[in-house]
């Protein structure tokens, strides 16, 4: 299956820079590792300040699209701009965009340097904050496609985290404005994709830019685009970020969300890792050289890019009699056989019609 539009590099970004209205003033905030510009959006002039940083981690794309449809929304909305005042890095890794990686250009993941600010890319982001001073911060991000939530498990379209900001994981009133925005965000997407919405551990980790903000005094929500069955394209996940970001907004601007309780953001349920990719019924699995029948085979994708292109290559995940695990897609047959070790490297000895677009 190909990919066209998960794949964001920075000659996307500057296309759709090109196309904004006088309303936003693009600056260059610094430069990446390979010398890319690192852009920020400055928007609006109201009171509240919102810094939202996108694409920290290259390949993580959904939030980065549905921000773009968010900024030309933001550009015609006079109470926006009027009552609040933005500071959007839409690709804070133009490198890892380019590359369709995790990592910046040194294999770094920058979420993890928020303390030793040991990259460019860090140091911008660290300095954005000193300097604008951020009442509320978006960390926006894409998750693997092996989270679920809720009981009975259904995959996680979407999470959140409101992150910690000591060991103690005290709930200071920047923290519990952050829990109530989620709480408040998760009541309309309850409507949308009822028992879908997860809610990530909040073991406080310094190196990680949200906590280490968090720390410091802004309102912080971690916001994931998650999967949905075979939307490997993820725009239903992008419209879903598209609603939650707007909801954000003008739950800032009326205060409703105030009112409610932190309960509600605990209610939200945990991610758990449970799902995987596609598993494959009564399959015979030769592992090792042992054969083994009726088993149940599960299948993760990789993404992988070639040709400007993202590809899904299959990659074995795991196999047994009864896996307990949920699959976003199902395959029943029956009599095929399957090599743990060569399945997915030599297409000839899998019938790999059953994996979509091949
Ligand atoms: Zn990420």
């Amino acid at each position: 299956m190909v990919l066209t539009t998960r794949y964001f590099p920075p000659h996307k970004l500057l296309l759709f820079l090109s196309g904004l209205s006088g309303r936003t003033e693009v600056d260059l905030l610094g430069k990446s590792v390979k010398n890319s510009p690192i852009y920020g959006l400055k928007i609006g002039s109201g009171v509240k300040k919102i810094l939202i940083w996108s694409q920290m981690h290259g390949n993580e794309t959904t939030c980065t699209r549905a921000l773009c449809r968010l900024i030309k929304l933001i550009e015609q909305s006079e109470s926006y701009l009027k009552n609040l005042r933005f500071l959007i890095i839409p690709q804070l890794n133009p490198d890892g965009a380019k590359a369709y990686s995790r990592f910046n250009a040194n294999q770094i993941d920058i979420n993890r340097d928020a303390l030793k600010l040991s990259q460019p890319e860090s140091k911008v982001l660290n300095k954005v904050f000193t300097e604008f001073k951020p009442d509320y911060c978006f960390n926006m991000h894409d998750q693997r496609s092996v989270f679920s939530a809720g009981d009975p498990e259904k995959a996680a379209v979407i999470s959140f985290l409101s992150p910690a900001m000591d060991d103690a994981k005290t709930i200071s009133d920047s923290r519990k404005e952050s829990m109530l925005l989620i709480a408040d965000i998760n009541k309309l997407l309850q409507k949308k994709i009822p028992g879908q919405v997860g809610r990530y551990n909040d073991r406080y980790n310094a190196e990680c830019f949200g906590d280490n903000f968090s720390k410091k005094g802004a309102a912080t929500i971690l916001f994931e685009a998650g999967h949905s069955k075979t939307d490997y394209s993820r725009s239903f996940s992008k419209d879903l970020m598209f609603l939650s970001l707007k909801k954000a907004l003008n739950s800032i601007i009326n205060k409703s969300f105030l009112s409610g309780l932190c309960e509600d953001y605990f209610k939200i349920p945990e991610n758990n890792q449970k799902y995987v990719d596609v598993i494959i019924n009564n399959a015979t699995v030769i592992d090792q050289n042992l054969i083994y029948h009726n088993h149940q085979l599960a299948i993760q994708y990789d993404e992988v890019l070639k040709n400007k292109n993202i590809f899904l290559q299959p990659t074995y995940h795991s196999h047994g009699k009864s896996l307990k695990l949920y699959s976003h897609s199902t395959i029943n047959l029956s009599k095929k056989l399957y090599s743990k070790e060569f399945i997915f490297k030599e297409n000839e000895i899998v019938d790999i019609s059953f994996f979509p677009d091949k």
